[in-house]
C-alpha cells in the first residue's frame, strides 16, 4: 500500500472505523482508545518526512533528536496527549512534583546521565541518611548500612545466589544472548525453578524473591533464568547494580522530575512532536512507508517504532510483520506495578533517624523509599506494589488501594503515617492503555532462544527501539535512550 493509496482510502476507512472496521481495530486492541485527531468524515491529510518515529517516550524522542541533528526531517507521533511515556511527573503542591513512573538514575547509565547534562538538568541523591527497616514475621528491625539484618548463614545463602547470578550474567553477550554457551539450558527454566535448586532457607528465598520482583515487577515463576542473566549483563553483570540505592540504579533522582528529560527534548524538537496521534497502521510499498494516525497519513523513508512489544499487536502492518517478530512480541509481556506515594508536611520519619527505606515480607507494599524533593518539603513516602501483590489489587478501587498502602506505611513508620498524611498519589500502569504494565517487558522461558535477533531486526523499512530492545540497561530509562540512539543510527545509515 503506498502512502498515496492509503491517503485516498483513509477518508472512507475513518468512517468505517466507527463500525469496527480495519482502521479502528488497532486502537481497540491497544486498549480501546480512539484516535484523538480529526473528526469523522474530515478529508485525510497527507504529509511527507524522512523518518516517522512512533512514540514520544525517551526512546522515541532520543531517536528523533539524533535524526534531526543529522539534518533529516522527522515527525514523532504519540498516542497520549503528553510526552514521556513511562515517565510522568505529578504535582504534589508547594511547587513540587513526584514521579509516578520511572525516576532513578545511577552509575554506569551513561546515556541518561549524558542527556541530563546536555539538557542542563540536575540530579540529587536519593535520601539514605539514617536507618532502614527490615520487617519479617511481624517483627520490625532497624539497621544501618545496606545489608539487611539477616543471620550469618542466611546472608551467605543470599550472597551465594547473587554470585551465581553474576557469573551467569558475565557469560551472556548482550547483543546476542541466545549464543551464550548455556543459553538453551538457562532459557528452559524459570527463576523459581532455578532458585528451588539451591534449597534455600525460607528467609533467604523470600529476600531473593523480593529482590527479583522489585527489579522485574513479576514473580520468579514468570521469567527465565536467561532473561535474568541478560538483564543483569546489560547492567554491568552485577545484580547489585540493579537493586542498590547508593552505587546502584536507585542512586539519584532528577531535580524537577524525570519527565523533564522528555519535556526538554520535545521543546527542542518543536512542531515535530504530534500528540494525541495513536498510530493505527503502517504500510510499506514502493520503497516508502505510510504511517496512519487519526486523519493524518505520513509518508516516510523509514519508521522507528518505540512502542513496547506487548502493544505492537495494536498496530496493523501491511505487509504483516515477519512471523518471528510477531511471535516474539507475543512472548514479551509487561510487569505489574502500582506506584503509590503519601505526602506529608515534612518527612517525619527522618526525625526518628529513619531514611524511609523498608524491606518487608508482608504486602502489599514490601518496599518503601523516602521520595521527598531535594529540600524535604513536603515529605513523601513511596511504596511499591509489585508482581502478584499488584495483580491482586488491579481491580480494587483507588480508595481500597490507598487504605492498603496506608496500613503498610503505619506498620513501618507508625500512626503518623496516617494521621499526618496530606495527600496521596498512585498509578496502576497495567490500567494505562498505552503502557499496559511496567516497569518493562519480561521474557518467559523459551522466548530468547526461540527467536534469535527478532527483537531488533528491522522489518524492511521499519526499525525497532524502546527500552525492551536495548543492549545496555534494558528496562530502564537509560536503555530507552540507548535504543533510540541505536535505531536512529541504523536509519541514518540507510537514508
Ligand atoms: C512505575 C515505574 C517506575 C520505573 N522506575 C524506573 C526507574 O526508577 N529508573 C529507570 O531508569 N526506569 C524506570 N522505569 C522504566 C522506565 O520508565 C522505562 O524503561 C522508560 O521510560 C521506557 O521508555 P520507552 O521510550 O522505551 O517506552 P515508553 O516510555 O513506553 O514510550 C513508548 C511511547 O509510545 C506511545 N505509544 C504506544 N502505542 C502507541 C501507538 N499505537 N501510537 C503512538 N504512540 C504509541 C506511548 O504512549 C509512549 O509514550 C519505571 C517505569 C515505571 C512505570
Amino acid at each position: 500500500m503506498t502512502a498515496e493509496n492509503e491517503t485516498e482510502r483513509s477518508g472512507f476507512s475513518r468512517r468505517a472505523a466507527l463500525g469496527g472496521a480495519v482502521a479502528g481495530a488497532a486502537g481497540i486492541a491497544a486498549g480501546g482508545v480512539a484516535g484523538a485527531s480529526g473528526s469523522v468524515g474530515v478529508a485525510a491529510r497527507k504529509r511527507k518526512t524522512d523518518v516517522v518515529v512512533v512514540g514520544a517516550g525517551l526512546a522515541g524522542l532520543s531517536a528523533a533528536r539524533a535524526i534531526e541533528k543529522a539534518g533529516r526531517t522527522v515527525v514523532v507521533l504519540e498516542a497520549r496527549d503528553r510526552v514521556g511515556g513511562r515517565t510522568l511527573n505529578e504535582k504534589i503542591g508547594k511547587g513540587e512534583v513526584v514521579e509516578i513512573g520511572g525516576q532513578w538514575v545511577g552509575p554506569g547509565q551513561t546515556h541518561v546521565l549524558d542527556l541530563i547534562d546536555q539538557l542542563g538538568l540536575e540530579t540529587f541523591d536519593t535520601y539514605v541518611d539514617g536507618k532502614s527497616i527490615y520487617y519479617r514475621d511481624g517483627t520490625l528491625t532497624e539497621y544501618e548500612g545496606i545489608i539487611p539484618p539477616v543471620s550469618g548463614p542466611v546472608l551467605i545463602e543470599i550472597l551465594n545466589v547473587l554470585g551465581d547470578m553474576n557469573a551467569k550474567a558475565a557469560a551472556v553477550p548482550v547483543e546476542a544472548p541466545w549464543t551464550a554457551p548455556q543459553a538453551v539450558e538457562w532459557d528452559s527454566v524459570t527463576l523459581a525453578g532455578y532458585l528451588d535448586d539451591f534449597g534455600l532457607s525460607p528467609e533467604a528465598r523470600d529476600v531473593i524473591d523480593l529482590a527479583i520482583t522489585s527489579v522485574f515487577a513479576v514473580e520468579p515463576r514468570d521469567t527465565s533464568l536467561l532473561f535474568l542473566a541478560l538483564y543483569t549483563a546489560m547492567a554491568g553483570a552485577d545484580f547489585n547494580n540493579l537493586i542498590n540505592t547508593t552505587d546502584g540504579a536507585q542512586e539519584k533522582r532528577i531535580v524537577g522530575g524525570s519527565q523533564r528529560i522528555s519535556l526538554e527534548l520535545a521543546k527542542r524538537l518543536g512542531g515535530a512532536v504530534k500528540l494525541s496521534r495513536p498510530v493505527k497502521s503502517i504500510g510499506t510499498s514502493g520503497g516508502r512507508v505510510a504511517v496512519r494516525a487519526g486523519d493524518d497519513t505520513w509518508s516516510a523513508k523509514r519508521v522507528i517504532v518505540t512502542v513496547p512489544p506487548a502493544l505492537i499487536g495494536g498496530i496493523r502492518f501491511n505487509p504483516p510483520l515477519p512471523a518471528s517478530k510477531a511471535q516474539l512480541d507475543q512472548r514479551f509481556p509487561m510487569g505489574t506495578v502500582i506506584k503509590c506515594m503519601a505526602v506529608y508536611d515534612s518527612p517525619f520519619w527522618r526525625d526518628d533517624g529513619l531514611n524511609g527505606m523498608t524491606t518487608s515480607d508482608t504486602g502489599p507494599v514490601k518496599l518503601t523509599y523516602d521520595n521527598s524533593p531535594p529540600d524535604g518539603d513536603p515529605g513523601v513516602l513511596l511504596g511499591f506494589i509489585e508482581g502478584q501483590d499488584a495483580r491482586e489489587l488491579l481491580e480494587a478501587s483507588e480508595a481500597e488501594r490507598k487504605a492498603a498502602v496506608v496500613e503498610c506505611f503505619v506498620r513501618y513508620f507508625g500512626s503518623k503515617a496516617e494521621s499526618a498524611m496530606t495527600g496521596y498519589v498512585e498509578k496502576s500502569w497495567a490500567a494505562d492503555p498505552w503502557s499496559r504494565g511496567c516497569y518493562g517487558g519480561v521474557m518467559p522461558p523459551g522466548a530468547i532462544v526461540g527467536y534469535p535477533g527478532a527483537v531488533r531486526r528491522p522489518a524492511g523499512h521499519i526499525h525497532w527501539a524502546g527500552t525492551e530492545t536495548a543492549t545496555e540497561w534494558g528496562g530502564y530509562m537509560d536503555g530507552a535512550i540507548q535504543s533510540g540512539q541505536r535505531a536512529a543510527a541504523e536509519v541514518l545509515a540507510k537514508l
